[in-house]
């Protein structure tokens, strides 16, 4: 028995593939590691994943948020912890701590910030499932 051969199977990776992103069409490589990580082919290229990440809506849930001082943070969920100021309350105002919010994340020279900031409240009592938009849009 050798454990020094068991150890390489163990580290050996799949080769390096090129795929295509769906999004802006350059060719990146997914490397072998990578694909080791992920569960599945990712459909964009990491410029574009890491763009999506800004712009997607996301959900988290206020961790803390001091009045007086005008700003807080936001525990988001997958676990990242985003600035929030005052700023981007908008009609909201103030924070408490354990409401659930919607919100997108900007990147400033400081560090990414909560920006477009919305009350999803709590957990809904009512589970009102959302209709597929079906309907045409209002205009
Ligand atoms: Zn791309």
């Amino acid at each position: 028995m050798n454990a020094g051969s068991e150890l390489i199977s163990t580290l050996r990776l799949p080769p390096d593939r090129t795929l295509s992103c769906s999004q802006c069409g350059i060719r990146f490589v997914w490397t072998g590691w990578e694909q080791q990580q992920a569960a599945n082919t990712p459909e964009c290229c990491p410029g574009c994943r890491a763009l999506r990440l800004f712009t997607q809506r996301r959900r988290g849930v206020v961790k803390w948020y001091a009045p007086q001082k005008g700003y807080g943070f936001i525990t988001a969920s997958d676990g990242s912890e985003v600035f929030v100021h005052r700023r981007a309350l908008g009609r909201l105002r103030s924070l408490r701590r354990g409401q659930v919010l919607a919100f997108r994340v900007e990147p400033t020279p400081s560090g990414p910030q909560a920006v477009d900031i919305r009350r999803i409240g709590r957990h809904s009592q009512r589970r009102r499932q959302s209709q597929p938009s079906t309907s045409p849009p209002k205009s």
